[in-house]
């Protein structure tokens, strides 16, 4: 391939082993036959102890420490991944205390590496190299080369088929669905010389044809200044501010455009749950095939398609989920990220990598980023903050919508003046008017109860961590109250400490009653439930969706899923049932992760003509959250949150990795988070804090035990490599996993 190469007789190897002491390349001679076909990316199978295993090069070099190399037993494709891209793994394994070989994983073809695995049969275990399960898919396209060609009267199929080809050339797989069997008047009417039969390369399709066509709009003055600055300041990170309907998109779509008339690609990044055919449809309007599609939900073989495509140049935009951050995109220039806020940009497995820092990473090598958001992050208005990143705003909806008028409930009130119902006098006049006036609403319910806290019904106290500020969890077991972050816990009260009402009680569970008591008083109104039972299986989400659509009048009931990008005009009111359960997550981003879901259900109120109305049950009404949304003031969040977050040290004033230790025995459990935490202990530089072990909020997953340990560091602190180390250093017993997360968006 490349003669300048056979001077480097020399290749380092990642091999393709799961365990953190491989993680260093290895170096292989690369022999004499091979020297042409050895290229950084490509997988090759090389020897390792007693078997052979597949790795990756990712160097080619003159000399090694080492004398007596073993040669690359074979070389098993092409390139797969490019040397930055190689780099980059490299960051992202040392950053997230991650193996090297997981890094790379991310950049290589959906189902598209070889891998070798064990065997095992009667006579032990043996080794078998199976190649990637995806191929790529072909097609014949049939053309009609003799215009003049008649078929004989008695043959009809021939005369449709000859029909169909008049306007150009059509497929094989388009002519059968369109005709029948069509195979054996092929081959007759190629053998006399009429159609010309080629096969060429089926690109597996990704869905999302564009469903309204394109308009181009005329920017507003503050779009006009976003698109410009974006131009003007390549390799910057951007965090574009604005609500739902503010014209966001269409500043996306423009970045693009400038990019691809510049000859470059770009990488559009969508939560997978609002990666739906409505969003991919409005990329395609604008750009066509030069857009390709990345998420979970297509088949593997589409998924091969799709980054293929980018591979070779067909197409130079991708729009996907958090993985297609690392979609082959060429002469890569632009990365959005939509929802910036969103924890789904954060991967749940290893390398534990944040989408956010990995693009804001990039940007060092001139890429230039752009973060969406109504929402930002604390993290992301640090960063603005302080100059690091720009910031740019749309403070208008561009439709000219208004802002639905928002209304907040003291729950605390009302069961003060007699009310026990779920739902306030407020929106149950509400939802008489939706039934008397056959309109839409949404409910919006919080589910996430598994772990429950102690509320007073009269005047709305929640027992805090004295130490971490986070709601306590109440267990039963002993009728404690426990701070999952650093593990404190005391005896759960009879009174309230506050105003010594009698009310004190579990709140978070029994939420499956909103629906029956929904149903019990209001029979006449049409109800869809959407959560994560009623949605399971492929297509439920839409499924959903499509019988609210349809309804003349009635609810959809909901989570979480129904605060994200549902976009019905005809919704003029929206019910939040129990804002509480968010805002006592036994988490530290439970204030900043309210606010951010009161703002993202109220922008679902009101899209259309009629003016919408939001209606928030609390037993906090005072909550900065819900003040910021209801006085649209979002620095009534932020400020409060800054102030909190500095004197008690969480991130983005610290920096903060989560260690999970979890296995079966109890016992092992224990022992091996203790040692961790104090291996991390003897090893921390100054000013590190080490909390816990403390059981995790989800102290029992299926039927694993769950504790962690917390690392609290200076911004910027090298908390990768330390974990690294302290991991290196204990060996858990058999049973146990660790996983280290750095820069967790998620404690529980
Ligand atoms: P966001 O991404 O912030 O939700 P969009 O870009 O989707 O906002 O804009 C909301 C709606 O307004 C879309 O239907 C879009 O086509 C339209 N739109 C965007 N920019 C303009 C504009 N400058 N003038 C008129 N309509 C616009
Ligand atoms: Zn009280
Ligand atoms: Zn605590």
């Amino acid at each position: 391939m490349n003669d300048s190469n056979s001077w480097l007789r020399i290749a380092r190897v990642v091999v393709d082993v799961r365990t953190r002491t491989l993680d260093e390349p290895f170096d292989y001679a690369v022999p004499e036959t091979l020297s042409d076909t050895v290229a950084v990316g490509c997988p090759v199978l090389v020897p390792l102890g007693p078997r052979n295993v597949v790795g990756y090069v990712v160097q080619r070099v003159a000399t090694s420490t080492i004398t007596r190399l073993k040669p690359i037993q074979s070389v098993l494709g092409t390139p797969l991944f490019t040397e930055s891209a190689y780099h980059l793994a490299r960051w992202i394994a040392d950053e997230y205390a991650a193996p090297l070989s997981e890094a790379l994983r991310l950049f290589l073809p959906p189902g598209g590496a070889p891998r070798v695995t064990r065997q095992e049969g009667p006579e032990g275990v043996s080794w078998k190299l199976v190649s990637p399960t995806v191929k790529a898919a072909e097609e014949r396209l049939v053309t009609l080369i003799d215009a003049t060609f008649e078929p004989s009267r008695a043959s009809h199929l021939q005369r449709s088929v000859v029909d169909a080809l008049r306007e150009g050339p059509v497929t094989v797989g388009e002519l059968t669905a369109e005709l029948g069997p069509v195979s054996a008047a092929l081959t007759a009417l190629e053998k006399r010389g009429a159609v010309s039969l080629v096969s060429r390369r089926r690109w597996r399709g990704a869905g999302g044809s564009p469903t309204r066509p394109d308009t181009s709009h005329t920017l507003s003055a503050a779009q006009e200044s976003a698109v410009a600055a974006i131009a003007a300041h390549p390799g910057s990170v951007f965090v574009l501010e604005g609500v739902t309907g503010s014209g966001k998109t269409e500043v996306y779509l423009r970045a693009i455009s400038r990019v691809l008339a510049e000859g470059g690609g770009a990488i559009v990044l969508v939560p997978e749950i609002s990666l739906t055919p409505q969003t991919v449809g409005r990329f395609r309007a604008r750009f066509g095939p030069a857009v390709a599609v990345l998420h979970s939900r297509l088949s593997v073989g589409e998924r091969f398609d799709q980054w293929d495509l980018l591979a070779k140049g067909e197409a130079q935009v991708v729009v996907g989920a958090r993985s297609a951050l690392f979609a082959p995109v060429k002469d890569l220039r632009l990365i959005i990220i939509d929802e910036e806020h969103e924890t789904s940009y954060k991967q749940g497995s290893a390398p534990r990598y944040h989408a956010r820092d990995v693009a804001a990473r990039m940007s060092e090598s001139g890429i230039t980023v752009v973060l969406g958001t109504a929402t930002p992050s604390l993290e992301a208005r640090d960063a603005v903050d302080s100059g690091r990143w720009r910031g740019l705003a749309l403070p208008d909806r561009v439709t000219g919508a208004g802002r639905p008028e928002i209304v907040v409930v003291d729950m605390g009130a009302e069961f003060g003046d007699g009310n026990r119902s779920m739902f306030s006098t407020a929106l149950g006049e509400a939802l008489d008017e939706i039934l008397a006036r056959k309109s839409k609403a949404v409910l919006f319910l919080n589910r996430r109860g598994f772990a429950s806290f102690l509320l007073c019904r009269e005047c709305g106290f929640v027992p805090r961590c004295p130490s971490c500020s986070v709601s306590l969890t109440y267990h039963e077991r002993g009728d404690r109250l426990v701070c999952h972050h650093c593990g404190h816990n005391e005896p759960s009260p009879i009174a309230c400490p506050r105003c010594s009402s009698p009310y004190l009680r579990r709140f978070g569970a029994g939420t499956q009653r909103v629906e029956d008591e929904l149903r019990a008083r209001w029979p006449g109104l049409a109800v869809v439930r959407m959560d994560a039972d009623t949605t399971t299986g492929k297509g439920g989400h839409d499924r959903a969706l499509t019988a609210f659509e349809a309804l003349d009048s009635g609810v959809l009931l909901g989570t979480q899923m129904v605060a994200k990008g549902l976009d019905y005009p005809e919704v003029t009111l929206v019910g939040v049932i129990n804002a509480d359960t968010t805002m006592h997550l036994p988490d530290f981003r439970a204030a900043e992760r309210t606010y951010q879901l009161l703002e993202q259900v109220s922008g679902r109120a009101g899209r259309g003509a009629e003016p919408g109305t939001v209606i928030i049950q609390t037993y906090w009404p005072d909550h900065p959250g819900v003040r910021a949304v209801e006085s649209r003031d979002a620095n009534i969040l932020y400020d409060e949150e800054r102030a909190l977050r500095k004197e008690l040290g969480w991130p983005p004033y610290s920096r903060l990795a989560n260690v999970v230790v979890s296995g079966e025995e109890e016992k092992n459990v224990r022992a091996a988070a203790a040692s961790i935490a104090d291996q991390l202990t003897a090893s921390a530089d100054d000013g590190w804090r080490i909390l816990g072990p403390a059981d995790s909020a989800l102290a029992r997953v299926k039927r694993a035990y769950r504790r962690h340990i917390l690392v609290k560091a200076p911004p910027g602190a090298p908390l990768g490599a330390a974990l690294r180390d302290a991991l290196a250093a204990v060996t858990p017993a058999k049973g146990v996993s660790v996983a280290p997360d750095v820069d967790p968006v998620d404690l529980l």
